[in-house]
């Protein structure tokens, strides 16, 4: 199911308020990377193009307290705003209230109005319905271009849409667009490689997908609770006792249903979690005890290197391995260089299968590199996103 975006709405002398995920890293009060930024530049962009629009942009910024520490201003975006945008930013004292409204009311066409932190208020993950209403009152459409922050029901992601006709901007629109595809028409094989440390925060991916994948590749520290249920010898690697049910109930699912398991075979495992500790390589399933699994092994690497090879659709969803150490980053580095190469849709969703993508520059060769960490999580787990929800046609 599609979402409405901007190019469905009539934007024409209308003062257009913006959900922007301007979530971005500061030092100092100077932005260190403004991918995020760059990202809904699109969005922005066009509607400032639309006849007689004026552009009004929300966003929260860290976790401020109602305090308002001046650490977490959207004040300190406004100038960068104004030069990749290419036209004049004025910064608004809140992002509710009489005197922004006054400020929205006098807003010229080809302006952007950048409100205050969305998290100076509580109200705002609350979601409450006021509040939403107050923030409505600034505008004559609302555009929501946030991924990052749809899987929250807040006031500037959800509660607002009750208040203001709404649509998806086109960073959004992209996200759900391939989220989508590979969940409701996936063409086959496909093949869902997941991976991180712990099966508590994957296996609701894992059972979502159990219907619709051919394939799973399960790497990284959650896949030694699945081994160990199988009985092998795990030593010190991670293990999750109060999931051994789960793994064992998921790996018969999955069976049942015809659906392929690939779990490591092989191991790079080490005496102690460390940067600086010894690699040694273990040709077999079980690890020696007192040596914990790092990452996987070449047989392994090749096992998820044809089926990746073949599938026409990939998704990519945590490490191999502790990528973030050298000597134990080969795994990652590797699936996410055949994922790369896949000739089929390839979406990456996930904090830190994004990192090891750019880590390895391999982001403009995979179709889709998700903005959402806990969105695109909450997306494969089936969930629907209270933030794209009222988004859809
Ligand atoms: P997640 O946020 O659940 O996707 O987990 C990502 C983290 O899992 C990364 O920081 C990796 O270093 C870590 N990780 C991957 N493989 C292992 C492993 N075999 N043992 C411990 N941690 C791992």
């Amino acid at each position: 199911m599609s979402v409405i975006t901007v190019k469905d709405l009539d934007l024409k002398n209308k003062r257009v308020l913006v959900r922007v995920d301007f979530n971005v890293p500061l030092k100092e009060g100077k932005i260190t990377d403004d991918t995020r930024m760059q990202r809904a530049l699109p969005t922005l962009k066009y509607i400032l193009e639309q006849e007689g629009a004026s552009l009004i942009v929300m966003s929260h910024l860290g976790r401020p307290s109602e305090e308002r520490e001046p650490q977490f201003s959207m004040k300190q975006l406004e100038a960068h705003l104004a030069e990749i945008a290419g036209v004049p930013v004025t910064t608004a004292p809140d992002c509710v209230g009489a005197e922004v409204e006054a400020m929205a009311a006098g807003l010229k066409a080809g302006e952007i109005l950048l409100l205050e932190n969305t998290r100076y208020h509580n109200a705002e993950k609350k979601n409450d319905p006021a509040f939403a209403e107050q923030m409505a009152k600034l505008a004559d459409v609302y555009v929501n271009d946030a991924f990052g922050a749809a899987h929250r029901a807040h006031a500037s992601t959800e509660g607002i849409t009750k208040y203001l006709p709404s649509c998806a901007g086109f960073l959004m629109e992209k996200e759900c667009m391939f989220f989508d595809k590979v969940l409701e028409a996936p063409e086959k094989p496909f093949v869902a490689i997941i991976g991180g440390a712990k099966v508590s925060s994957k296996i609701e991916v894992l059972e979502s997908l159990i219907d619709k994948c051919n394939t799973f590749v399960i790497g990284g520290g959650m896949a030694y609770t699945f081994l160990k249920v199988q009985g092998y010898e795990i030593g010190n690697s991670l293990f999750e006792e109060e999931f051994m049910d789960t793994a064992k109930t998921f790996l018969a699912n999955a069976e049942k249903a015809g659906v392929e398991v690939i779990l490591p075979m092989d191991h790079v495992v080490a005496d102690k979690f460390a940067e600086d500790a010894d690699a040694v390589s273990v040709d077999e399933i079980n690890i020696p005890a007192g040596m914990l699994a790092m990452d996987v092994g070449p047989k392994t690497i090749a096992a998820v290197k044809d089926r990746i090879a073949a599938a026409k659709t990939v998704v990519w969803n945590g490490p191999m391995g502790v990528f973030e150490f050298d000597k134990f980053a080969k795994g990652t580095a590797e699936v996410a260089s055949f994922v790369a190469d896949c000739a089929g849709t390839t979406v990456v969703g996930g904090g830190d299968s994004v990192a090891a993508v750019n880590k390895f520059k391999l982001a403009d060769k995979i179709d889709h590199v998700s903005t959402g960490g806990g969105a695109s999580l909450e997306y494969l787990e089936g969930k629907a996103l209270p933030g794209v929800v009222a988004l859809r046609k």
